[in-house]
């Protein structure tokens, strides 16, 4: 590799991202009209399968952005808490990553799509006890597992904490949602279990379960989420504390990882349709994360069939246009640039 061309290497790796949000005006009234766009959307169905999460109301709506210098934006019922659900996968690798290095998480808990629903059993039999990606339950419960930790009281505490930093205030655990699916998280646990057996789960399968259960419950607003999505944007910086909570290697990766299987068997489409790293969540959260810019958060109960918020992916859908977020977009820069 002769001089000159290792300096371009050089520089080509100080670039993360390409562009810049628009001004926060045009951020505001984007977000008013994509909320006014998709309030009307009615299909979908409110998750029930954990008993608490029957009683959201299915019109609640909100967005929210946050940039990657911490400015905040929000519209629709952004103040409304729910629980982070699966969105809190994503951040819990990032911690797990933090400890033990990116390319180990990998060999533990995977990063391929399985191309099976979140809870799928026959997932884990047909890739040799595999967890396969940390973004479904198999690969959530042995990334939890690999928490710092000695007891599973030391393990929640790293999930709340950690997490906490994340969004920039203490999250609290919703009781009646945590309770309610502690109750009914049979398959969960069975999961957790078939790990054991295979060898795959670093930590007491029951104990486990139960600080995922936990992990899940924590409360957030869309602004929380979009918050800990623009630390994940800001190079593991959290842009309104100014406190680091990961390395910017560590973000790289889980937004890959993201990427790849962050909206359930939908991850591909979603890839297609809006060209960006996000997480959903059964309680009807999405996180969509555009490096280098921000955190964009939607919140909406009902859902489609593999468990991704309607109005959440058509809001993002427009939004990741709108804004010009998608990582795979390009305009001509030798024509547009002016000279
Ligand atoms: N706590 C939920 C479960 O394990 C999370 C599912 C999700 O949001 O995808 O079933």
């Amino acid at each position: 590799m002769t001089g000159n061309r290792s300096a371009a290497v050089r520089d080509t790796a100080q670039l993360v991202s390409t562009g810049r949000l628009p001004d926060g005006r045009r951020i505001d009234a984007l977000l008013a009209e994509a909320h006014g766009l998709f309030a009307g959307e009615t299909s979908g169905i409110v998750a029930d399968y954990i008993p608490a999460l029957a009683a959201a109301d299915p019109t609640w709506s909100a967005l929210s952005v946050a940039e990657a210098n911490g400015a905040r934006h929000s519209v629709g019922d952004a103040l409304v808490e729910f629980s982070i659900q699966s969105i809190s996968k994503a951040f819990v690798f990032a911690l797990v990553c933090q400890q033990i290095g990116h390319r180990r998480a990998a060999e533990l808990v995977g990063v391929n799509n399985t191309g099976l629903p979140f809870n799928s059993v026959t997932a884990i039999e047909l890739n040799d006890g595999h967890p396969m990606n940390p973004m479904v339950n198999a690969g959530a419960l042995a990334t939890t597992a690999l928490m710092p930790g000695a007891t599973p009281g030391a393990k929640w505490n790293a999930v709340q904490d950690g997490l906490s930093a994340f969004a920039g205030r203490r999250l609290e655990l919703d009781i009646a949602v945590y309770e309610s699916e502690a109750a009914t998280n049979l398959r969960n646990k069975s999961i957790a279990r078939l790990l054991e057996s295979y060898g795959r789960l670093a930590f007491d399968p029951l104990q486990t379960t139960d600080v995922y259960t936990k992990q899940c419950s924590l409360n957030v607003t869309t602004e929380d989420l979009a918050v800990m999505g623009a630390t994940l944007a800001d190079g593991g910086v959290n842009p309104v504390t100014g406190v680091r909570v990961v390395d910017a290697e560590v973000c790289q990766h889980v937004l890959a990882a993201m990427a790849a299987s962050g909206l359930y068997e939908r991850s591909g489409e979603w890839l297609y349709d809006i060209g960006l790293p996000g997480k959903s969540g059964v309680s009807g959260g999405i996180l969509t994360i555009a490096p280098g810019k921000g955190g964009l958060a939607t919140f909406s109960p009902p859902l489609d069939p593999a468990g991704n918020s309607v109005r959440g992916v058509l809001a993002t859908t427009w939004l990741s246009r709108t804004l010009g977020l998608n990582l795979f977009a390009s305009a001509d820069v030798h024509r547009t640039e002016t000279p």
